[in-house]
């Protein structure tokens, strides 16, 4: 005799993310209302502890008891399992119970770090994003993704572990690096391309001037965490529409590889992958044209040092992406803007053809 015993398990968990030029009140109202004054853990990356960890220490202060401060150093190195592993053992070891919050302050590489750390510290703790890069505000810190790399590649350990809330401030953005902006910028434009091509018109304004924060920055990146947050919604674990999230990122992603890691950002190589996969749309027939990135070329190419050229060694490195799938490459292509699709691809001829005439646009 057997016996099935059904389990239900629900991912219809909600938060917000609230998008602010300050977000000071709410914050301060969301803790209030949320948790116990006792304790919070604070992880914080070391340049924006720097540059803002007064106000956000003080801010944390004013409603905490007690607060254990962490500190991750700049850069992607850091997610990794030593650093890991270190902010494990001062919270274990600094009292933390299971209704303790973590507070996760900086860039992609903090929130992905410090959302692991919450997720695996006592089966879960609660956890909150104060993202303050552009690509955080638009990105990391929305879906749920945590995680560190490892030596056999990026991301390879970590788990799906949503926030209880998340806290974007968009005038943290004020002591942003320009390249940074440029990074987060290129994943902006992909909202715009595979959702919302009246971002672009809106970008090219606001990167024609200083890139500073504004209240139309706020509008835009709310915008786009929109965009984020809808897709994952509709596809918590990746099984299916979260894939358009990787418009120009199997470009992108090869470019990375090819060129050692480090050499070109994340950003650069999604813009450029953007470009061949506009290129690659409109070599299917589809009604687009990369001219719409146009605007936003010269920024890229004044960043970008060098491209790799060895085409060869570009679509070999796309076979080894980690979204192939039967040994088939899987384009996300355009049918139209704000219209992707998924296109299996095999047809190598049109790959070269399509990397011939985007490397070409950044030699001219
Ligand atoms: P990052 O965290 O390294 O931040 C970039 C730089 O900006 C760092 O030097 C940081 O110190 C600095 N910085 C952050 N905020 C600042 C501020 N307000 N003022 C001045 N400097 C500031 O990198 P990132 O680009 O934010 O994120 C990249 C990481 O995000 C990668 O590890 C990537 O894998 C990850 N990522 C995760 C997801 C996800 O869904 N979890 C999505 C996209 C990217």
């Amino acid at each position: 005799m057997s016996h099935t015993v059904k389990v239900g398990v629900s991912l219809k968990q909600q938060y917000n993310i609230r998008v602010e030029r300050n977000i000071a009140q709410a914050f301060r109202d969301f803790c209030a209302a949320r948790y116990s004054p006792q304790q919070a853990i604070l992880v914080i990356d070391e340049k924006v502890r720097r540059l803002h960890g007064d106000m956000i220490e003080s801010l944390c202060e004013e409603y905490f008891q007690h607060i254990t401060l962490c500190t991750v150093p700049e850069g992607e190195q850091s997610k990794s399992l030593e650093q890991w592993q270190q902010l494990l053992d001062k919270i274990l070891t600094g009292g933390v119970e299971r209704s303790t919050p973590l507070v996760a302050v900086g860039g992609g590489v903090t929130g992905d770090l410090a959302g692991y750390v919450a997720a695996s510290a006592l089966r879960g703790i609660p956890l909150i994003h104060i993202p303050t890069s552009l690509l955080a505000m638009v990105d990391s810190s929305i879906g749920g993704k945590t995680g560190i790399n490892h030596a056999a590649g990026k991301n390879l350990i970590g788990a799906f572990y949503q926030p209880d809330a998340v806290f974007s401030g968009v005038d943290f953005l004020a002591t942003l690096e320009q390249k940074e902006w440029i990074t987060g910028l290129a994943e902006i434009l992909k909202y715009g391309a595979i959702r919302n091509p009246n971002l672009f018109e809106r970008l090219e304004k606001l990167t024609d001037r200083p890139l500073k924060p504004s209240d139309e920055w706020m509008e835009v990146v709310a915008e786009s965490a929109g965009i984020k947050a809808d897709i994952v919604q509709e596809d918590t674990l990746e099984a299916g529409k979260r894939a358009y999230l990787n418009f120009g990122h199997t470009f992108g992603h090869a470019l990375e590889k090819v060129a050692g890691y480090g050499a070109l950002s994340h950003g650069e190589a999604v813009f450029v992958g953007m470009i061949a996969a506009v290129h690659f749309s409109k070599n299917m027939g589809y009604p687009v044209d990369d001219i719409r990135f146009d605007p936003f070329l010269s920024l890229y190419k004044q960043q970008i040092r060098s491209l790799p050229t060895d085409i060869n060694a570009l679509i070999e490195a796309m076979k080894t992406d980690k979204k192939v799938k039967d040994n088939t490459i899987r384009l996300v292509l355009l049918k139209k803007w704000g219209s992707p699709y998924i296109q299996p691809c095999q047809d190598i001829a049109k790959l070269k053809e399509t990397w011939k005439y985007t490397l070409s646009q950044f030699t001219k």
